[in-house]
């Protein structure tokens, strides 16, 4: 084996025989090796280690070798020390004042730093965040030339510069901000753009956990466009671009999006209810994601006050809390495990007896009924046929040929359908049971449950 191949004194020697290279540069090449120190302390070591090596060649007969590496470190090294030790021997040298590795136009990259610093300070001031990070696109010239050296040396050991920028710019922000940096969830992203010199703060998004109440009906819940000019205005909505007027996440959603000075703001809920359909009871769970928001500690309390005073009779929110993106994503997808409740007030098409119900209720409770998708929503979803588990039902004759029904279903089954049939669709049904046509007149939500949701935000 090549016995330099091991040996970070020769590296430096050769290296610096070649290149020049500052401090933080030649110490980077070398950065997965010990700990507790920085780049800049290593290379600056590596230098006072060999300036230590030529002068005891100097000193002690090999002069030459100690001449030729003073001088080496006095130039490309741009070494203080060695400079000083090259006057006093009186060894000629020039002054060389760019590094190879991070000098662009006339200035190191890292010299910039304190420069950056001054531009996120003026930035953020009206930004509300406790976290960050650093985030950056190196100039790919200076990539370039340090991937070359990491092959042309055998450099095992180095760090990329990105990432040696990153860290020492965000060692800069955290003590001048006195915030912490958090490479998981940051509420903000610096990101510096070094071809460019160009600063860009990204807010990361605030995430809002609540459960809402619908109480009228006739409500969507999302925005809802006109499908005869899809939301530019046309004489069938009267110029308003929209098929209903207002709709549950813009209840919510916009004076969430006001409170925190954000730019835009998504609802995610777990399922939804029908249009026509309420949400009573403890509430349907959702997020609010607010794009770029300038406060992300709001006054929730206050916030939900006024969510439920302009949507009076209409919308209701409780339990507003803070939350995450995960959250947000884990939403849709645990909905068809919740357990729903629903209370419907159901037609009957023929007279039945008590007894019936009785029996009804008997070959629906317990059991797995299988839906395909229903003809109503077909447009939306894909044909296939789900299987859903009834956990409860409970049917009570209210007057001739009219049912007071409880439905406890899992997250996901049609109500309506699991009434009708639905031509066939649904089976078993309570028109199949009852052995006469059924359809919903009334239908309401009125409680969602499921571990998650009621333990975690
Ligand atoms: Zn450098
Ligand atoms: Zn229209």
């Amino acid at each position: 084996m090549d016995a330099t191949r091991h040996n970070i004194m020769a590296k430096v020697e050769r290296l610096l025989d070649k290149h020049p290279i500052c401090d933080q540069c030649l110490g980077r090449q070398f950065a997965w090796l010990s700990t507790d120190t920085t780049n800049a302390h290593r290379g600056q070591s590596l230098k006072l280690a060999l300036s230590m090596s030529a002068d005891e060649h100097l000193k002690h007969e090999d002069k030459e070798t100690g001449e030729r590496l003073l001088i080496s470190l006095a130039e490309n090294g741009m070494f203080n020390p060695a400079k000083q030790l090259c006057e006093k021997n009186k060894f000629g040298f020039q002054v060389i004042d760019h590094c190879y590795l991070c000098t662009l136009g006339s200035e190191g990259i890292f010299e910039r730093i304190p420069r950056i610093v001054q531009r996120v300070q003026d930035a953020i001031s009206s930004v509300e965040f406790t976290t960050f990070l650093v985030g950056s696109s190196p100039d790919p010239i200076l990539v370039e030339k340090q991937d070359e050296l990491r092959a042309n040396f055998e450099l095992l050991d180095a760090e990329t510069l990105k990432s040696d920028f990153n860290r020492e710019l965000g060692k800069e922000l955290a003590r001048v901000l006195d915030r912490e940096v958090d490479f998981e969830r940051p509420d903000l992203v610096v990101f510096y753009d070094m071809v460019k010199d160009h600063v860009e703060l990204r807010i990361n998004p605030v995430f809002i956990f609540g459960r809402y109440n619908k109480l009228e009906r006739g409500i969507p819940q999302s925005r809802w466009d006109c499908g005869e000019c899809n939301g530019r205005g046309c004489d069938s909505c009267g110029g308003t671009g929209r098929k209903y007027q207002d709709s549950v996440s813009e209840y919510i959603g916009i004076p969430a999006k006001d409170a925190l000075h954000g730019s835009k703001f998504k609802v995610h809920a777990a399922g939804r209810e029908d249009i026509d359909v309420l949400m009573l009871g403890n509430g349907r769970p959702f997020v609010i994601e607010i794009s770029k928001p300038t406060i992300r500690k709001p006054n929730l309390e206050k916030l939900a006050a006024l969510i439920n005073e302009h949507a009076k009779g209409k919308v209701e929110v409780t339990g507003l809390a803070i939350s995450t993106r995960k959250r947000f994503q884990q939403l849709k997808s645990e909905s068809s495990e919740n357990v729903k409740e629903y209370q419907a007030i159901i037609q009957t098409e023929e007279e039945f007896a008590e007894e019936d119900l009785v029996k009804a209720v008997e070959r629906l409770a317990g059991v797995t009924i299988e839906q395909r998708t229903p003809n109503r929503v077909a447009h939306r979803r894909s044909d296939l046929v789900r299987k859903k588990q009834v956990n409860e039902v409970k049917l009570k004759k209210i007057e001739s040929k009219k049912i007071d029904g409880f439905f406890r279903v899992q997250g996901g089954t049609y109500v309506k359908e699991l009434v009708s049939g639905d031509e066939g669709r649904t089976s078993p049904s309570l028109t199949e049971v009852l052995g006469t046509s059924c359809i919903c007149i009334l239908l309401d939500v009125v409680g969602i449950h499921s571990r998650q949701t009621d333990h975690n935000l």
